[in-house]
């Protein structure tokens, strides 16, 4: 196998070696002439020592994308090979488990590519002009290990603009008279219809499936009747609340008047709808409006905070604190005393302390004593790879807000 050989220099050279599949343009010293976009290269590193197989694209930031770090053909038996490393290791940490994400980009090795499984059901995305190249691969691979019922690709991502590719959706497999916009999964004991061909992602938010199990188990732990899901999506953490005996009122808050209705089915399905109110609205002004002046008897057992990223660069940082900290100051307040704050942050930007500094400053503003009684993080579905600091994104921690 010849490829065309890019040669590295020395600059960041330690995080290259030490693993992470992105490389810079500052850190590559020659390209060859005629190298086209999504073309895979052999990279060498500032000794001529061999770093492994990339793909190239002249106009993006992420210049390289490792594929691997040995010289081997990418083909469709690299995929699989890949795909059956991830299913051994979802199987082990998700024992029982049908639906999860099997490949995480980067994490898994595929810098770019996504693919979640529901049931029988797979969908798939690409962010990569190299993965792009390999899509024919790719498919046969997941064919070949998953052989799903359903296997579409959701490449309508905004985010795909950066390597130059124009936003696509294709069903690749499906049976006769199978409904793509109301397919049943049921994840952990929770029933779920997914919309596969027009939801929002490729789904749900299966990074958080691990935390809603936890928070069931601490809520069995902390008798609660009220309970106050902000930023509620398709009702993830407010149906598991609902499924509580002791609970007896749930309330979501989202902007999304999609996730709304998503959310009141989920609740009929799993009949607890008669203890779910879902509301379309802007959670800081909802929170704005009732934490000024509330009584004690309309403030809530349970709060939980899991909002957007807020940040997707390290600039934008500042203004997301000052988000975190309002919603932080108004959910303690209409905390009761006794009851639990469960708070997240998806951002890699916002690190663990950061987040705990807010939550601890806003107990302080607030006049509030708090306990943080559990850290979260990302299901172990999505990850974490040491070399890639990155990888590690999702965050959270329970606080249990003293009385008195
Ligand atoms: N807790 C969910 C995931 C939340 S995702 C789960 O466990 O599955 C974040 C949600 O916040 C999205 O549904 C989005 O529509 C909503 N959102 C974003 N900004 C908002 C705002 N200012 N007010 C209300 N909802 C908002």
């Amino acid at each position: 196998m010849t490829l065309p050989i890019v040669r590295l220099g020395k600059y960041e050279w330690r995080r290259i070696r030490s693993g992470h599949p992105w490389i810079y343009p500052k850190s590559i010293r020659s390209v060859p002439d005629r190298l086209e976009t999504g073309d895979l290269v052999q990279v060498l590193g500032p000794r001529e020592e061999s770093v492994g197989v990339a793909v190239y694209h002249p106009g993006s930031k992420i210049r390289l994308r490792v594929l691997t770090t040995e010289v081997e053909v990418i083909d469709q038996s690299f995929f699989e090979k890949r795909l059956q490393t991830a299913l051994f290791y979802r199987k082990k940490v998700l024992p029982g488990s049908n639906s999860f994400r099997l490949i995480n980009s980067e994490s898994d090795g595929l810098s770019g590519l996504i693919i979640d499984v529901y049931e029988r059901a797979v969908l798939f995305q690409i962010t990569s002009a190299g993965l792009e190249k390999l899509k024919t691969s790719i498919i046969a691979a997941i064919d070949n290990v998953l052989d799903p019922e359903i296997l579409i690709e959701r490449n309508d991502v905004a985010n795909r603009k950066f390597e130059g590719l124009p936003e696509h959706k294709e069903v690749h497999k499906t049976p006769p008279n199978v409904s793509l916009n109301a397919y049943p999964a049921t994840i952990d004991s929770v029933q779920y219809e997914l919309d596969l061909w027009e939801g929002n992602k490729t789904g749900l938010y299966l990074d958080q499936i691990q935390n809603h199990t936890k928070f069931s188990k601490l809520l069995e732990q902390f008798p609660s009747k009220r309970v106050l899901d902000c930023f509620s999506y398709v009702g993830g953490f407010s149906i598991r609340a609902a499924m509580n005996d002791q609970v007896e009122e749930v309330v979501g808050l989202d902007q999304s008047a999609e996730c709304v209705a998503k959310a009141e089915l989920h609740a009929k399905l799993n009949n607890v709808d008669s203890k779910c109110e879902f509301i379309k609205t802007n959670v800081f002004d909802w929170l704005r409006e009732k934490a000024s002046g509330i009584e004690p008897e309309n403030q809530f057992d349970v709060i939980i905070l899991d909002p957007p990223s807020f940040t997707k660069n390290r600039h934008a940082v500042e203004g997301a604190i000052r988000g975190y900290r309002e919603l932080h100051v108004r959910a303690l307040k209409l905390l009761k005393p006794g009851g639990l704050l469960f708070t997240y942050s998806c951002s890699h930007h916002i690190s663990d302390d950061l987040l705990r500094s807010i939550a601890f400053e806003s107990a302080c503003d607030t006049q509030n004593h708090v306990y943080e009684i559990e850290s979260h993080r990302q299901s172990l579905d999505h990850p974490i790879n040491p070399s890639i600091p990155e990888s590690y994104y999702l965050k959270g921690f329970v606080y249990f807000k003293k009385e008195g």
